[in-house]
């Protein structure tokens, strides 16, 4: 199984990954944490990626897609992958068509999930992450708050805020995906993979509704 996921930055592409990473007992990779694993770790790779990272920029095509063809070469993927912020740009869609087309497989479905763009702010600058590398749990101060601040409910490993995670920082990458990134719908709309389905609080429609939904859907498929 192949899932795409697709969405504004703190859409919920990351909990819904989740969802059905347990489900499909697939890997769920993100291209952004692979990213901040390297800055951490103050890699080559890590170095060049914080440059247009901390300024809520897009990571260049090569540097990203070669950065993706030796993670989807592990072993751990060849029963399927859920990709989480991997392609995000049409050169990215096409090489990763490319890569699978190598390997003799297919895209089962690009969960493209859409978020009202308010929401989406509201989210990304109350947006909390596990500081444990092994947990990663992801909390909202308003809508999902952890039980006692600044502590993981899982782990009770520390909570921080994401540096591209500022009203600023996040108005850019807003930007930078409807220009960018939001015209993939359109790419995948043509090979018929494309599922766009309503993530918001507003309509209580949250990551539990729409993963029940999309695992209803491929069981029809
Ligand atoms: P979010 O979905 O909240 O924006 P991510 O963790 O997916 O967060 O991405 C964080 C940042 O990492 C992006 O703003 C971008 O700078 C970089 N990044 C992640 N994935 C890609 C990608 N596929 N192409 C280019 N840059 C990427
Ligand atoms: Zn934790």
């Amino acid at each position: 199984m192949i899932i795409i996921m697709l969405g504004a930055p703190a859409s919920g592409k990351g909990s819904v990954a989740e969802i059905l990473s347990a489900e499909y007992k697939i890997p769920a990779i993100s291209s952004g944490d692979i990213f901040r694993k390297n800055i951490s770790e103050q890699t080559e790779l890590g170095i060049k990626a914080n440059e247009y990272m901390t300024k809520g920029q897009l990571v260049p095509d090569d540097i990203t897609v070669s950065m993706i063809k030796a993670r989807l070469s592990e072993s751990d993927t060849k029963n399927g992958m859920i990709l989480d912020g991997f392609p995000r740009t049409v050169k990215q869609a096409e090489a990763l068509d490319q890569m699978l087309e190598e390997s003799g497989k297919k895209i089962d479905i690009v969960v493209n999930l859409e978020t009202p763009e308010d929401e989406i702010l509201q989210r990304i600058t109350n947006r909390r992450i596990c500081s444990n590398p092994e947990c990663k749990a992801v909390y909202n101060t308003v809508l999902h708050p952890s039980k006692v601040e600044g502590i993981c409910d899982k782990c009770g490993s520390k909570l921080y805020q994401r540096d591209d995670d500022t009203i600023e920082k996040a108005k850019n990458r807003l930007v930078v995906y409807f220009e960018q990134t939001a015209p993939l719908t359109e790419y995948y709309k043509k090979t018929g993979a494309l599922y766009s389905t309503t993530l918001s609080q507003k309509i209580n429609r949250m990551k539990e509704e729409v993963s029940k939904d999309v695992i209803e859907y491929l069981k029809n498929k």
